[in-house]
């Protein structure tokens, strides 16, 4: 036994953002979001960040409120490599807008890489969901041009096979990320395998226990795998009724005895559950439960919980993080001098009515050339 998870190894109690260099061989993942689709402040939707020692970063899935703990760590937006999606749900994409403009007023000076899966028809897979996302924002993202460079309005939508077990979806700089498809409640949703530098990080996404993860994930570092709360805490603490806790705890996502068998097949060096509301009073009924099949390492997710990962140690402790961040102001030096698109005008009749009217957006004549009749 090299390692266990009280070791802290040279690692301070907490993690500081900004205030620790991540080794060569190392691989530091930071939950961003684990708790339900009913958001809540301590545990945002599903969202995931892997930063590693070549110096890229992922972010698998970026649910509502995620990307709120996404910035509290203070990390440029320039600085994310690819986000990944494993289904459409909400609790897993919903805060598209603001990793699209939110990292563009951010800061971000490159057009949004994001991967996703396909679905069984066009209707349901990762480049609808984008162009359409895109399409109902046209409003919000047209009348930033001209204040904002304009390569930051840019997405590259990459949609991969979600029926292909194993299929490589990125492969760049010694990082290979693969998907496998996860069973969740229609054909479309994914896991996904990042693999690096000897190290290996397997995520669920959202799935019940199948033989596609416990063989996809087998031997991994780092096992991301969703368990919901159990059916007598959704009957009390939620008030379902026992068919409907039943139908969302046990048929759409994991049981946590059931996700131990396979947590126990994969044998990982160290177990990850998350999807669950992990509160003082529920947490040790669920990790009764995974104990009655898995007795491995086991962390129980919360937001800013950070794990580092090499070769020789495992560590998990908690983020420390500011409730007043600022875009990273270094980040912004070439953002005034990057390329502007022509702006939107307003309507004179409207631009008349300024109190103190500035200039108009560069492209744009003092005054215009809108016609006042359409007021
Ligand atoms: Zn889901
Ligand atoms: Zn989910």
């Amino acid at each position: 036994m090299t390692e266990t998870q009280a070791t802290r190894g040279p690692y301070p109690e907490n993690f500081y953002p900004g205030t620790e260099e991540l080794g060569a061989d190392e691989m530091r993942i930071t939950a961003l979001g684990t708790g339900r689709p009913f958001l809540r402040r301590s545990q945002a939707n599903a969202s995931w960040l892997i930063e590693l020692g070549n110096g890229d970063k992922f972010v698998f899935d970026f649910g509502f409120g995620s990307q709120m703990n996404f910035t509290a760590l203070e990390i440029p937006y320039n600085a994310v490599t690819a986000w990944f999606a494993t289904h459409l749900h909400t609790d897993h994409v919903g805060d598209f807008g603001q990793i699209w403009v939110g990292s563009w007023a951010g800061g971000r000076l490159k057009p949004l890489e994001v991967y996703g899966p396909s679905g069984p028809e066009p209707k349901y897979g990762f480049q609808h969901f984008i162009e359409k996302q895109m399409e109902s924002y046209a409003w919000d993202t047209d009348t930033r041009v001209g204040a904002l460079p304009a390569i930051g309005a840019e997405v590259n939508a990459h949609e991969f096979d979600f029926t292909a077990e194993g299929g490589v979806v990125y492969q760049q700089n010694g990082v290979t990320i693969s998907s496998f498809p996860a069973v969740h409640i229609y054909d479309g949703p994914v896991s996904l395998k990042l693999e690096w530098n000897g190290l290996t990080f397997v995520y669920s996404g959202d799935t019940t226990p199948s033989r596609f993860f416990a063989e996809n994930a087998k031997g991994a570092d780092v096992v991301v795998h969703e368990t919901f709360n159990t059916v007598g805490q959704l009957m009390d603490r939620s008030g379902y009724d026992e068919n409907t806790a039943r139908a969302i705890g046990t048929f759409i996502h994991s049981a946590p005895e059931e996700a131990a068998v396979v947590l126990k097949e994969v044998d990982p060096r160290l177990a990850v559950i998350f999807h669950f509301f992990n509160d003082f009073d529920t947490a040790p009924e669920l990790e009764a439960k995974v104990r009655e099949h898995y007795a491995g390492p086991l962390a129980m997710a919360t937001d800013f919980m950070v794990i580092n990962a090499t070769r020789e140690l495992i560590v998990t402790r908690m983020a420390v993080v500011s409730e007043h961040v600022w875009p990273n102001k270094d980040e912004h030096d070439d953002f005034g001098t990057a390329e502007r698109k022509e702006p939107l005008k307003m309507s004179d009749w409207l631009w008349q009515a300024q109190l103190f009217p500035k200039g108009r957006l560069k492209g744009g004549d003092e005054g215009g050339d809108a016609d006042e009749s359409k007021g």
